[in-house]
């Protein structure tokens, strides 16, 4: 567990989260700040600070993580599809600095995004 990380605290339960699922390696809840009908992060348990620090150890994380999210978006309703998002590093919109992958769904979604 990281020190003062946002994401490391929800996982620990010292910041409260509505929790959808858990395992050994990930852990996925509602945003605090839906973007969509259903919008929920999937982040490993491991403090990974961005999918720009993945190596092929933590590589078959992600592999565990995106089956998981086939399976909760399935389970959500998500039948007509939906988007995973990763922002990466300052440019790419990171405000958390622990890897966690967005899924938006539930109405149509633009892109390219701005
Ligand atoms: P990003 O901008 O990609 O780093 O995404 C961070 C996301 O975390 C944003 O969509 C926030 O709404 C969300 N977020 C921030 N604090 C919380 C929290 N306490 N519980 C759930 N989601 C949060
Ligand atoms: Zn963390």
């Amino acid at each position: 567990m990281a020190q003062d990380c946002l994401f490391c605290k929800i996982i620990a339960g010292e910041i409260p989260s509505k929790k959808i699922y858990e395992d050994d390696l990930m852990y996925a809840f509602y945003d605090i700040d839906p973007q969509a009908p259903v919008h929920f992060l999937v982040v490993p348990k491991e403090h990974i600070p961005s999918a720009d620090q993945l190596d092929e150890r933590t590589a078959g994380t992600v592999g565990r993580i995106f089956l998981t999210i086939a399976r909760l978006a399935r389970e959500l309703g998500l039948e007509n599809g939906y988007r995973i998002v990763n922002n990466c590093g300052e440019d790419g919109g990171q405000t958390v600095g622990h890897l966690h992958f967005h899924v938006l769904g539930g109405r149509l979604l633009a892109w390219p995004p701005g």
